[in-house]
């Protein structure tokens, strides 16, 4: 990766951490939380789910500019996705956080493709793989239902 890449990916980390997009909590929505207890980080993530759709997505929470900003690009970029793409757009963030060739396919990761840096530090990929685990797990809850 070319430095500028770096610096640009660096800058857009920076820009959800410190103005993350949808943070909040729904009420009355689907809400899971998840700790990331080696690093201190806490997600909670809130959905509103219908006919099969996410029809809004929140976070809330505490932790390193990683796993924020990851929270942030995440609710941005699966709002008014199929729960079916959401999920499969999370396989696909953790095969990038896993450094291994990707492929979107018709759905695109956009800001997200900023985090695959972290790929290279191991400690970090929880970081940023905890919103996207809360939503997996927050889904398949709702399903158990
Ligand atoms: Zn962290």
């Amino acid at each position: 990766m070319s430095s500028n890449l770096d610096q640009l990916y660096r800058q857009v980390i920076m820009d959800h951490y410190k103005n993350p997009r949808n943070r909040g909590e729904l009420d009355g929505a689907l809400t899971f939380n998840l700790n990331n207890p080696t690093c201190g980080d806490r997600i909670k993530v809130s959905m509103e789910i219908e006919d099969g759709k996410i029809k809004e997505a929140k976070f809330e929470g505490e932790g390193c500019s990683i796993s924020l900003a990851s929270a942030s690009m995440m609710t941005e970029t699966i709002k008014g996705l199929p729960v079916e793409d959401a999920l499969k757009l999370s396989n696909i963030f953790s095969e990038m956080m896993l450094g291994k060739e990707y492929d979107e396919g018709d759905l695109d990761l956009g800001d997200l493709e900023a985090l695959q840096g972290v790929s290279k530090f191991p400690a970090r990929i929880k970081c940023a793989t905890l919103a996207w685990k809360a939503l997996e797990k927050g889904v398949n809850q709702k399903e158990e239902e």
